[in-house]
């Protein structure tokens, strides 16, 4: 069967981090066995989902260069959860109940002041047609509970967590609908994975209390059950800090100079002790996914390391990949002269301006201003060849002595302005010999 997987965000807010990792892992074990990756909008929730969220995610899922093969959202497929739940009301899976949410809260507390676990108690099961008849003629609406079998144990081995084991009898029937005929996430999930043909759910380990229930729901409506896997949820990556690039949407990350393909360097292996390898190409890092290699200890996400990787990956980034956000004029000699030395693209631009000039060199004693003035000289002379930084120095320290320090940093300060910089070997040629002489001498 082809593996396919699926990335079931909620509309109800902007991706982040959290969200991001399990969209990624999900495509790369899809990818990693040339599988199928879907997206699932559960928009079941109509007060919380919203359109402009729907576009974000696809903008976002876009950018990274996920692509999903297939996209569905829950609010367009009612009908075929209606068919599963007549289904499931025919099998005796399904019940109705009328508790309200301070009866259940009273309950709870009545069983946990005993001592005992706070497990519904079934009670709505004993109600008579006639009870139900009674309910509904008094305009009563009940919502519905999915029955679990208490005598098949829950068991799964799971891809991250291993072995799980799970008592029925100590777990509360989960609610399915809500009495307006609302659905509740757990069952139309379930229809939709068997539906879409989903063989690996990978998901937040918030979710393995529902497994647990949505195991029983995939065997009651007589489908296998997929293989299940919770990754242990990132740390440090929402929450109070808001100013941290965890905390941040995908688009704030990006205005804040984040490659795709450094958040997907990192988020690939976030959660395993492997190092990250800063690949330009995701389908790279397919082919060494592993779910095995990922612990159960949350993973930290680290601000400061996705700032190394963004600048590692910005190092290798080809010009292809950038020019169109390169200032004007800056071309593919002048990109590979300067990367190296960007932690973001958009600081090419000041590097840039160092080549186009004018620049700001500080003032020189009369000793170095006379060396420059040979330099000027020299360079006005020079035969413009394959290397000019290299003949020019060469001829410097020949006629003048100097060396180290003192020979290049005079000419990088007038050249360029600056203590420090790109290669200065990439960047004469940038400059240009008319130039060069104007700024040297
Ligand atoms: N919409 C659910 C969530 O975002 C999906 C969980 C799942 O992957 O099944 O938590």
């Amino acid at each position: 069967m082809t593996v396919t997987t699926r990335f079931a965000p909620s509309p109800t807010g902007t991706l982040h981090v959290g969200n991001i990792r399990t969209a990624l892992h999900n495509w790369l074990l899809a990818k990693k066995s040339g599988g199928r990756f879907l997206l699932r909008i559960d928009d079941t929730d109509a007060a919380r989902s919203r359109e402009e969220h729907v576009e974000a995610i696809r903008a976002d899922l876009a950018w990274l260069g996920l692509h999903p093969e297939r996209e569905e959202r829950q609010s367009a497929r009612f009908a075929i959860y209606e068919a599963a739940f007549e289904k499931l009301i025919a099998a005796g899976r399904l019940y109705r109940c009328y508790e309200t949410a301070q009866e259940l809260d009273l309950k709870r507390k009545v069983l946990l002041g005993r001592g005992l676990p706070p497990i519904y108690d079934r009670s709505a099961l004993k109600l008579t047609e006639a009870d139900h008849a009674a309910r509904a003629a008094a305009g009563e609406r009940p919502h519905w509970r999915f029955l679990l079998d208490h005598d098949a144990p829950i068991e799964w081995v799971d891809g991250i967590r291993g072995p799980q084991h799970f008592d029925p009898r100590q777990m509360s029937d989960p609610v399915v609908r809500r009495a307006d005929g609302s659905w509740l996430y757990m069952l139309p999930s379930v229809i939709d994975d068997i539906e879409m043909g989903v063989t690996d759910v990978l998901r937040g380990e918030d979710h393995v209390s529902n497994t647990a229930t949505q195991v029983q729901m995939f065997t009651a409506l007589g489908a296998p059950v997929p293989r299940f896997a919770h990754e242990a949820l990132l740390t440090g990556a929402e929450g109070k800090l808001s100013k941290r690039l965890g905390s941040l949407g995908v688009r704030e990350m990006r205005e804040n100079g984040i490659e795709s393909e450094a958040l997907i360097a990192l988020l690939a292996r976030l959660g395993t002790s492997d190092p990250v390898d800063p690949a330009l190409d995701a389908e790279a890092l397919a082919a060494s996914f592993d779910l095995a290699r990922f612990g159960r200890a949350p993973a930290r996400f680290d601000d400061a390391e996705l700032a190394r990787v963004n600048a590692a990956v910005i190092h290798r980034l080809p010009f292809a990949r950038v020019a169109d956000r390169l200032p004007e004029g800056m071309g593919e000699a002048a990109w590979d002269a300067i990367r190296a030395n960007l932690n973001t693209v958009a600081e090419a631009a000041e590097w840039w301006r160092v080549v186009t000039g004018p620049v700001d060199a500080p003032e020189f004693d009369a000793e170095t201003r006379a060396f420059l003035d040979q330099a000027a000289g020299l360079t006005a002379a020079l035969e413009w060849v394959e290397d000019p930084w290299g003949a020019l120095t060469a001829a410097l320290k020949e006629t003048t002595g100097r060396k180290g320090k003192a020979l290049f940093l005079p000419l990088r300060q007038a050249l360029t302005g600056m203590d420090h910089g790109p290669d200065m070997k990439a960047l004469l040629p940038l400059i240009g010999r008319d130039e060069a002489v104007k700024r040297l001498g």
